[in-house]
């Protein structure tokens, strides 16, 4: 395929349900995060620049606690915990492949990561550092999606490549319906008016308002990041 990149600064969502292991429900599993790893590596060897941003719901989401009698925003926090547990775990991996990563926290683990800062963040991004960024925004009522748009938005990324285990933006749910119809290409306007979900409102309207293009793809097979990256025809994308 074509190696060369289209894209000079990606920031990737990663949600925690990609991690999960589906036979044991354990929240890691081993292969799964060599092969997301792999991928990254494949990718910066190409020279882009990488940050990522982890989800929690692997492990905790606020609104599953809510419904369990835990506060939303106690909840919540629970949930940008468990981003830092993923994080730690990417960084863990990542490291072993020989690639210089930095974890930055929206709430400050002082012992274990660098605050968010942007500036910083930039000039590990400039040095060839992938940059994991953990517990979300920092705030109750938010989602790693979000977090996602915001940290893409601020640190001038080309990009948010949404890594999930769907290849891209169906018509219908595509579990439900075999003859839903998967989008190459969608314009933002276009997504709105057929009600399509890309992602949660917020982070949606984050991405709308700062031009900012999605790529909506699974990563399940080898080599689909590169393949993200360097423009080729797989998932869906989302642009101004
Ligand atoms: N969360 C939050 N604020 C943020 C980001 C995340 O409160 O800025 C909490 C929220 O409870 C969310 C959980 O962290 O459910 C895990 O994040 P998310 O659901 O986005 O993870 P994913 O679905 O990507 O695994």
């Amino acid at each position: 395929g074509n190696q060369e990149p289209k894209y000079k600064r990606v920031v990737i969502k990663l949600s925690g349900e990609a991690l999960l292991n589906r036979e044991t429900g354990e929240p890691f599993d081993p292969p799964v995060l060599e092969s997301i790893a792999r991928q990254l590596k494949e990718v910066h060897e190409l020279g882009v620049e990488i940050a990522i941003v982890v989800g929690g719901g692997n492990i905790f989401r606020g609104l599953k606690g809510e419904k369990r009698g835990v506060d939303r925003t106690t909840g919540d926090y629970m949930g940008m915990l468990s981003t830092v547990i993923n994080g730690l775990a990417f960084m863990d991996v990542i490291e072993k492949m020989g690639i210089p990563v930095r974890v930055q926290s929206a709430i400050p683990v002082e012992k274990i990561a660098e605050p968010f800062i942007l500036r910083r963040a930039k000039r590990h991004l400039e040095k060839g550092r992938i940059v994991i960024f953990v517990a979300g925004t920092g705030n109750p009522y938010f989602s790693t999606d979000t977090t996602a748009a915001l940290r893409a938005s601020e640190m001038g990324a080309d990009v948010i490549l949404k890594a999930t285990n769907v290849d891209g933006v169906y018509d219908k749910d595509p579990k439900k319906y075999p003859d839903a119809k998967k989008y190459e290409k969608l314009d933002f306007l276009e997504a709105l008016r057929k009600r399509l979900k890309v992602m949660d409102s917020t982070a949606f309207s984050l991405c709308l308002d700062n031009k900012m293009p999605i790529l909506v793809f699974s990563m399940q097979e080898e080599g689909s990041i590169r393949r993200a990256v360097c423009g080729e025809a797989i998932g869906t994308v989302v642009t101004a």
